[in-house]
């Protein structure tokens, strides 16, 4: 794969997620923003434009750890570095509700 996340000989066909080669942990968190990388290079195709988005592997591990609905550990990225989720944002980010709500409100509510 490239850095726009195309196969390699295959400027039409792009990879996400977990079947990629990108050396990072195979994560949802990851495919989204895969995704993201590759909605903008459709988009561009699609217009007529050349792509240009791309995609680099975060150089450290992000984890959130929910312990229940209001604990929990974590490490999330910043731009300046590694740094250390608190209970607090571990919860308000993902424990609360393990993001249902936050894909309840992408893709619409189910009957
Ligand atoms: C136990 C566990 C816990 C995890 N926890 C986390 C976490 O906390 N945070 C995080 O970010 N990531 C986590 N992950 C990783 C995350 O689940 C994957 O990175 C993510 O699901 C990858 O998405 P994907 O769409 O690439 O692949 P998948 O979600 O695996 O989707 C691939 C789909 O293709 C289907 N498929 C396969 N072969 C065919 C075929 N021939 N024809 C049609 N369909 C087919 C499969 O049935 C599946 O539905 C966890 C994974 C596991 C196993």
């Amino acid at each position: 794969m490239n850095e726009r996340l195309n196969v390699i000989g295959h400027d039409h066909v792009y990879a996400v997620g977990d079947i990629t080669d990108v050396a990072e942990a195979k994560m949802a968190g990851w495919a989204m923003r895969h995704a993201e990388v590759v909605v903008e290079n459709i988009k561009a195709r699609l217009n007529g434009a050349e792509p240009t988005a791309t995609y680099e592997p975060t150089p450290f591990p992000m984890m959130l750890l929910p312990l229940g609905t209001t604990g929990g550990v974590g490490q999330l990225p910043t731009p300046d570095g590694p740094s250390v989720a608190s209970p607090a944002m571990v919860a308000d980010y993902k424990g609360t509700d393990l993001f249902t709500g936050r894909f309840t409100g992408q893709f619409g509510p189910t009957a």
